[in-house]
């Protein structure tokens, strides 16, 4: 059988292509994200899934646009015209400037060589509309999600067929089982992006939970160790600086012993937070880490030893001008700090790990509330 004589009906291809440009879609998202994740590089997943999801959309349905261009067939990817609308405006909720739609819009006229037509204009900004509409329904949790999804996609679509119909004098059996077929894919479409998007959520959770700590919500040593084998790699290759920052509370067990555990807790989270927000007015890139039940860890991407040194003394004084409440009284905690730079002769992260680590014991020997950098 030849395969021009591969008699499917339309709308079982039809289904397939759907499906597998969403699939297609998120392959390619999972396999983007796992990869940044893995070298622990900050991500703004959002911004990544709009970019994937617009080209696979964009690029599938131009593409079969130019196979139809010009021709009295040109109607009859409409159907995936409105589709990628939806997925785009409702799915991925692209919130995109309403000239940019329309601008698209008419480029897509220009292709099928109809701007001449009044009705394709009527047709564009109609088009702009649903788009509109369909965004504003994705950002707002309203009850029955689906059915106002499938009444706003069908209501729009009776419209829009309604001038292809006329425009190309298509007959009332053409224009219900475009309708139809539009509906099944509509509702096919939501379908399968809310299983794929279930599926994200809990690889999500699941990526969180095994990175983030739970008491103080920085991340924890397994993305420590990760953070620190790519910074290690990247600095080495790009002869670029790099520093750690390493501290530990001291006499934390006399806090645990004196006032319980859960003082010792508030200790630590109020620990966390202040020097997480002493990082932030420094400069964007350092992270935190929890790596030890009192100890935490600061990777400095692009630091020489005296930037290091300037972080480590805004650490330092952040904690030690912390005032914990807790029940009755107010908490008061110093640290101790150890603090080096790469240097040529590690020939691995332990090495590097262990010079900060030597330093910090140095702190530690020498009265503690100090910082030793090396
Ligand atoms: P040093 O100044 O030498 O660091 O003394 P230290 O008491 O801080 O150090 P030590 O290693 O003797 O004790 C650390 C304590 O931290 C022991 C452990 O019970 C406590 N700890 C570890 N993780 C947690 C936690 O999640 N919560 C609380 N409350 N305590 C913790
Ligand atoms: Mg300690
Ligand atoms: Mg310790």
């Amino acid at each position: 059988m030849s395969w021009t004589m591969w008699l499917v009906p339309p709308i079982i291809t039809s289904i397939f292509f759907v499906l597998g440009v969403i699939t297609l879609y998120w392959s390619i998202f999972n396999w983007v994200t796992a990869k940044v994740e893995s070298q622990n590089k900050p991500i703004d997943i959002k911004k990544v899934q709009i970019a994937i999801g617009l080209t696979c959309a964009v690029v599938s349905v131009f593409a079969l646009q130019f196979l139809v261009r010009d021709s009295h067939l040109s109607w009859t990817f409409t159907n995936f015209q409105l589709l990628l609308l939806i997925f785009v405006a409702y799915f991925l909720q692209l919130k995109i400037p309403h000239w940019l739609i329309f601008i698209s819009g008419v480029g897509f006229m220009l292709i099928n060589g109809n701007v001449t037509a009044p009705l394709s204009w009527v047709y564009t900004t109609i088009f702009v509309l649903f788009y509109v509409i369909s965004y504003q329904q994705s950002i707002h949790l309203w009850r029955w999600p689906f059915t106002r999804y499938i009444t706003i996609a069908v209501a729009f679509a009776l419209v829009l067929w309604g001038l292809v119909a006329v425009r190309f004098h298509l007959g009332m059996a053409t224009y219900w089982i475009e309708i139809a077929d539009y509906t099944v894919l509509a509702s096919l479409m939501y379908g399968y992006f809310k299983i794929q998007d279930k599926d994200r959520r809990i690889k999500d959770r699941l990526f969180q939970s095994a990175n983030w700590d739970a008491l103080t919500h920085v991340q924890n040593f397994a993305a420590y160790d990760r953070a620190i084998n790519y910074r290690f790699q990247n600095s080495s290759v790009h002869n670029e600086d790099l520093s750690m920052v390493m501290f530990d509370i001291d006499h934390f067990k006399q806090v645990n012993d004196t006032y319980g555990h859960l003082a010792g807790d508030e200790v630590l989270k109020a620990v966390a937070r202040s020097v997480t927000d002493a990082l932030k007015t420094i400069d964007g890139g350092m992270v935190l880490y929890r790596t030890g039940g009192e100890e935490f860890n600061i990777i400095l991407p692009r630091c020489d030893l005296e930037q290091a040194r300037t972080v480590a003394q805004a650490v330092f004084n952040a904690v030690d001008s912390l005032e914990i409440p807790y029940n009755e009284t107010i908490l008061r905690v110093s640290i101790s700090v150890g603090v080096s730079g790469l240097s040529a002769a590690d020939h691995n992260p332990l090495d590097f790990y262990k010079r900060v680590d030597a330093n910090l014991y140095h702190s530690k020997e020498h009265g503690r509330r100090q910082i030793t950098v090396s």
